[in-house]
Order: C-alpha cells, then sequence, then structure tokens
C-alpha cells in the first residue's frame, strides 16, 4: 500500500509541471483550508501554489463533481481510484470531455479514516489516469487488505434490516449533505426540490426521510461507486452509504455489473430489452 507523504509529494510535482507548462487552468485536488487547517477541495491555478497539494487520511470528499463547473476548460483533478470509477462514468454518460481533463490517478489507496467502504474495496488502483502517483496493488495485496470483512447487513433478514434501517433513517434531518456529496446526484432539479408533484412533505419524520433514502437509492443503481463520500458528509452519522452499496452488490451478483470500470460502459439502467429474462432488483 502507498504512503500518503509520498503521493503528496509526487501529486504536487506534477501538477506543479502541469500548471508551469500551460497544460490546464487549474488543478482539483485536497489541501487545509487557510483558517480551519481541515482538509477541504482546493483549486490551484499557479505552479507556485501546487505544494499546498495533499493527500492524507481525511481526504474523504469525491472531487469529481466539481468537473461538471469547468467544462470547456482544461483541468487536472486528483482521483483515488473510487473517484477514477466516478470519472468514469460521468464520461460514459457524455457529461465531461476526456480531452479537457487531465487525471492524477493514486494507485494503491491508503484508504480514508471512519470511511467504511474503505474496509470492503477492492479497486485500490486508478481505473483510469494520465499521470499516476502512489504503488500499485497486486490483487493479492488489496485480498490481504479486505480479508476478514464481512457486511452486516447482510447476515441481516428483511424484518432486521427493516428495523435497522428505520433507526437510521430516524435520525435523517434531511439537510441533503449526502446527496451534495455524491458525485451521481447531479440532475438540474433532484425529486427532493419538486413542488409539482411534491414527493416528500417537509417534515422529517421517518415516511418523509425513508421516501428520500428510497428514491435517492433506486438513483444509486448501477452508479454508486462505493466511495462513502456520503456517509462521511452526514452530520448525525447515519450509515447511508450501505444502502447504495447494497444496490452495487446486487448489480454485481445479478448482472455482473461494477460501475465507472470503463469509460465506454454504459450504466445499467440506461440498457434495457423488455423481453430480458434475467432477474431483476425487485424480485
Ligand atoms: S473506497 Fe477507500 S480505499 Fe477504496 S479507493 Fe476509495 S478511498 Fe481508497
Ligand atoms: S447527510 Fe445524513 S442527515 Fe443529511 S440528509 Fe443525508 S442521511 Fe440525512
Ligand atoms: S451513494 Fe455511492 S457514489 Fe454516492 S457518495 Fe455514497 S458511496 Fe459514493
Amino acid at each position: 500500500m502507498s504512503n500518503y507523504d509520498s503521493i503528496s509529494q509526487e501529486i504536487s510535482e506534477i501538477a506543479k509541471k502541469l500548471l508551469k507548462e500551460s497544460k490546464v487552468d487549474k488543478v482539483i485536488g485536497f489541501g487545509l483550508g487557510r483558517f480551519t487547517k481541515e482538509i477541504t477541495p482546493i483549486f490551484i491555478k499557479k505552479a507556485e501554489d501546487a505544494d499546498r497539494l495533499i493527500f492524507n487520511k481525511n481526504c474523504e470528499m469525491s472531487l469529481t463533481k466539481y468537473l461538471l463547473n469547468y467544462k470547456g476548460e482544461k483541468v487536472a483533478i486528483v482521483a483515488k481510484p473510487c473517484d477514477s470509477r466516478a470519472i468514469n462514468a460521468y464520461l460514459s454518460e457524455d457529461l465531461i470531455k476526456r480531452e479537457d481533463l487531465v487525471i492524477i490517478g493514486i494507485n494503491g489507496c491508503p484508504g480514508i479514516e471512519g470511511n467504511t467502504a474503505c474496509e470492503e474495496c477492492n479497486i485500490r488502483n486508478a481505473v483510469i489516469c494520465d499521470y499516476s502517483v502512489g504503488q500499485e496493488m497486486s490483487e493479492e495485496e488489496i485480498q490481504a487488505e479486505i480479508e476478514g470483512f464481512e457486511d452486516e447487513i447482510d447476515k441481516m433478514n428483511q424484518a432486521e434490516r427493516l428495523a435497522y434501517f428505520q433507526n437510521e433513517f430516524e435520525r435523517c434531518t434531511r439537510c441533503y449533505a449526502c446527496r451534495e456529496a455524491c458525485y451521481v446526484c447531479n440532475c438540474e432539479q433532484c425529486f427532493t426540490d419538486s413542488n409539482k408533484p411534491k414527493w416528500l412533505g417537509e417534515s422529517v419524520k421517518l415516511n418523509d426521510n425513508f421516501t428520500y433514502h428510497l428514491m435517492r437509492g433506486i438513483h444509486m443503481a448501477g452508479r454508486c461507486v462505493n466511495c462513502g463520500a456520503c456517509e462521511m458528509a452526514c452530520p448525525e452519522g447515519i450509515d447511508v452509504r450501505a444502502f447504495a452499496a447494497k444496490m452495487c452488490s446486487a448489480a454485481e451478483e445479478i448482472f455482473d455489473y461494477k460501475s465507472g470500470m470503463d469509460p465506454e460502459q454504459k450504466t445499467l439502467l440506461s440498457e434495457y430489452k423488455v423481453d430480458d429474462s434475467e432477474k431483476g432488483f425487485m424480485e
């Protein structure tokens, strides 16, 4: 597994070179907030500022969504392996152009503190990049890293799962931080904000909260890359990723489909046949 300091150094060097040679207008990466000294997304435009770019165990955000703000500009982005999958998904949905993008992909991702996605993560090398940093991990090394992981939710029966998620979603204040943190949630108008029709009440009662999470969960099928950014963003400590992650594991189990592995790959729900005899999510 790679080490945070050497990855940080490599990222800064590549960013410096790209900016010095005017290959990109800006580099999107992680750095320390000027006043808070906490990890925050930063946008570096000058080569002399490239040393501000770092990577450490607290770089929990997915930066991919920022690419939508800079369409038509030449931008470099630092991508953890899970974020590189999100970039592939945007490319496959034609939301961004490959020629506008320079990807600095992290190999041998050492993971993020407190992110439960990392406990089961088996894609530890960037799946698409122009420059790679860190040390590529072999399949054996990756398997050793996740050895012993057991999905507690998978062990529950239906009633236990319902009770578990009821307990989680009861605490939800519908701040929508999970939606904002997620690369998938990029609709111009989210169903949560619609008033014609109105899908949700204003309350934060369990039934409205459940509706939000169920509807968002359906939108995650075949798109969630299991990065855990939603869970890390939640101020109430709700296990919000588990819901979306279940849609990922179901897609993998039923359709042998893993999202974001290839920029040419179509999203799971954008292709269907009316006479399809395969088992579906609803069965
Ligand atoms: S889920 Fe965790 S370990 Fe896997 S690529 Fe993302 S940050 Fe790294
Ligand atoms: S971030 Fe947490 S509290 Fe906010 S809407 Fe999502 S699950 Fe609810
Ligand atoms: S729903 Fe999936 S893709 Fe979106 S932030 Fe959560 S784990 Fe990442």
